[in-house]
């Protein structure tokens, strides 16, 4: 294998976030994928084309060619991969049309996702549904919940609500790829800043990523405010700008 395939694979196992590979000829030898960043994440909104030379997907044994979102729902299964899986009721897939050209990921389940195993159905995914339908309404474009699609950095509900672990992210985040490379969105919406570090590697707060254009592989990524930040009544000027946000996004994909 040359150099060049070889850092094309190890870009690609990076995307899905694994940070540690195995070789088979020497089981016990770990090589850290200390890779640089792999593609300068700026702020200018990033071009709507694939690269000239995209990733070989048939490489990857976690995104197998063809690879659908019922199959990667059979992988998970009744998953027991983390810690996470202890104390949930559901697991939460995702929801929403397949083939939307937007996908919005949030950080996890709450209790009411977990109890019915869809994302954002609480408080704050009425206010989501809202916000996407209203915006939409309000700029002309024709849009309902059921057309885009939604998903959650992890799968199962963080006891007590609390921020997934990356162990945890890490190991539920290669299914979240895997939605979104079977989707392949014209724009990913990341709500708040679990979702928005997780996609984009930044490790800044969501105020300040948030309104800005990222990428996750060469898809457009927009980070705004996680809609359960919204509910706070002081919040009235956030709630403002993730509108502006939403704008932004409803008008890059459905103008
Ligand atoms: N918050 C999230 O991040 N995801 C959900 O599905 C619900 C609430």
């Amino acid at each position: 294998m040359d150099a060049e395939l070889l850092r094309q694979y190890l870009e690609f196992y990076q995307d899905l976030g694994i940070k540690t590979l195995y070789r088979q000829v020497a089981p016990s030898i770990i090589i850290p994928m200390d890779l640089p960043p792999l593609r300068k994440v700026g702020q200018a909104l990033p071009p709507a084309n694939p690269p000239a030379n995209p990733i070989p997907m048939e490489l990857s044994p976690l995104a197998p060619t063809g690879d659908t979102l019922l199959k990667i729902m059979e992988d998970i299964g009744d998953c027991h991969r983390c810690r996470l899986s202890a104390a949930r009721n559901k697991i939460v897939f995702g929801v929403g049309n397949p083939q939307s050209p937007l996908v919005f990921v949030g950080e996890g389940p709450g209790a009411d996702e977990d109890a019915q195993g869809i994302p954002f159905v609480g408080r704050a995914g009425q206010l989501l549904t809202q916000m996407i339908e209203g915006t939409a309404k309000k700029e002309g474009i024709e849009l309902l919940r059921k057309d885009i699609y939604i998903a959650n950095v992890v799968k199962c509900r963080p006891p007590e609500n609390r921020t997934p672990e990356p162990d945890e992210m890490e190991i539920c985040g290669q299914f979240l790829h895997r939605q979104l490379l079977a989707i392949r969105p014209k724009v990913i919406c990341a709500l708040g800043g679990t979702a928005a570090r997780a996609l984009t590697g930044h490790k800044e707060g969501v105020t300040k990523m948030r309104g800005k254009w990222f990428q996750w592989q060469d898809i457009p990524v927009m980070v705004t405010y996680h809609p359960s930040y919204l509910l706070r009544p002081y919040n009235q000027d956030a709630k403002r700008e993730a509108w502006e946000d939403l704008k932004k996004v409803l008008h890059y994909v459905y103008d």
